[in-house]
């Protein structure tokens, strides 16, 4: 595809310090005055989907001067989508997977940005605490990756953990590794805020569910919407989370598995602020994981277990007796000042796995000018303006990073 030499004479960089270093993201990112995009050629380009992967690859095309719409079923942050949660977390410890840590922190800065140019709160700076009874091979590599990029952390012994943080109780976890940086984003605000971003600079919105229609040799010419019209364009980036292996049975019915999660808010105790931001960091350990209180909602737990297999179209957003029992029983173990509060809220969402959870980014092997980008197996939405980038350049067939290229292929 010929690159656009209209780009060249383009105003004010957008985050691009930290998309260059990405190697992962177009070099060619720019602000784009509406002249030079009206006298210059560019591609039509349809994006499906418009949560974390293909709301940020719709933006970044329209920000390299492309002729993009954006198709979404539900609409942007939609309560469907894996991406219209409330609260999604930033961390850069990936035990040994290096590509998706370095993408993570480039994803950081680029947050960072992002939040400047919307002008929307959408990060708190709460940090990470990763739990384990001993150091585990992961937690090892996390520490080892982390010193690589540079990225602060410190290591907590059982001692340390009591004296540090006396609202939790770590028995059985006898180490804890902190990565201050870490941040939770307000993944529903974000998604808006990007798709307002989108139309600000002259990207199309359509709220419609759409599938592949026309094939003409080996290169999909148009969708077709539910109710029989026509949308067509060079090339399409299928980012459809969850209801790609609807959309695509034969090709990602067994690759991306669709099970359900429970996520839970309990309040705190009246007066009691300290399970909250700031005074209470992320956490994990092996079949939990949650966020202190953010905007009085509620401390966050999320047990990692769940129904096997979601429809992300029909299924009720009802969490079940068994998940709240299992989270309960959490907090009375490591929470004991939460074991008796009610829960303020609650949200249930599906995951995209993949068996290894690396992501899908591969061209359709029956159409030539169809991306698919998805599986982002519990992990995707930190990277949404990193990926975006990467997913935008994979469309118009530019280079990108060879090694990132072969983690996400379709063929493994
Ligand atoms: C409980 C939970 C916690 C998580 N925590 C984190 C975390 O802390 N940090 C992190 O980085 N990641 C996390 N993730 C993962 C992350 O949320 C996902 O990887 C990411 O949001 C996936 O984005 P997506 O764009 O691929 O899919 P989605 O956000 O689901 O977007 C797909 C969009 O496609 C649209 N669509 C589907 N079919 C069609 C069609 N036929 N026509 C038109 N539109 C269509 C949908 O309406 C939807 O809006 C978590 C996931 C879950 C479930």
């Amino acid at each position: 595809m010929q690159r656009r030499t209209f780009l060249h004479t383009v105003s004010a960089p957008l985050g691009l310090a930290a998309l260059n270093q990405a190697g992962l993201a177009p070099t060619t990112v720019r602000s784009v005055s509406a002249s030079a995009i009206r006298t210059n050629p560019r591609s039509s380009v349809i994006v499906i989907g418009a949560g974390a992967f293909g709301g940020w690859t719709a933006l970044v095309l329209r920000e390299m001067g492309h002729d993009v719409t954006l198709v979404d079923a539900y609409g942007p942050g939609n309560s469907r989508a894996t991406s219209g949660d409330e609260t999604r977390q930033i961390r850069c410890g990936y035990g040994d997977r290096l590509l998706y840590a370095q993408s993570a922190l480039r994803a950081m800065a680029a947050w960072r940005e992002r939040e400047r140019q919307f002008g929307v709160a959408l990060l708190n700076p709460t940090g990470r605490l990763q739990l384990a009874p001993d150091w585990t091979p992961s937690l090892k590599a996390s520490q080892g990756t982390l010193a690589t990029l540079g990225v602060p952390f410190e290591t907590l012994s059982d001692d340390d953990l009591r004296k540090r943080f006396p609202q939790m109780n770590p028995d059985g976890m006898g180490v804890g590794l902190l990565e201050p940086g870490a941040m939770v984003i307000r993944a529903k605000q974000a998604m808006l805020a990007v798709s307002q971003a989108f139309v600000k600079a002259g990207g199309t919105l359509r709220v419609a569910r759409v599938k592949p229609g026309t094939v003409t040799g080996g290169r999909l010419v148009d969708l077709q919407t539910d109710d029989g019209s026509r949308l067509a364009a060079d090339a399409f980036v299928f980012a459809c989370g969850p209801w790609l292996p609807k959309l695509f049975p034969a090709l990602l019915g067994t690759r991306i598995q669709v099970p359900g999660r429970d996520v839970f808010y309990f309040g705190l105790p009246a007066g009691d602020q300290r399970l909250a931001f700031p005074h209470f960091p992320n956490f994990s350990e092996d079949r939990y994981y949650g966020f202190a209180s953010i905007d009085g909602r509620g401390f966050k737990v999320c047990p990692t277990t769940g129904p096997s297999s979601y429809d992300p179209d029909t299924d009720e957003r009802v969490v079940t007796a068994t998940e709240l029992r299992r989270a309960r029983a959490y907090l009375a173990q490591r929470f004991p000042s939460l074991a008796n509060q009610p829960v303020t809220e609650s949200r249930v969402c599906q995951l995209e796995n993949t068996v290894d959870e690396h992501f899908i980014i591969d061209r359709h092997p029956e159409m030539a000018n169809v991306l698919l980008a998805g599986g982002g197996s519990g992990h995707g939405f930190k990277h949404g303006p990193v990926i975006g980038g990467y997913i935008a350049k994979r469309a118009l067939g530019e280079q990108t990073d060879a090694d990132f290229d072969h983690m996400v292929r379709l063929a493994r």
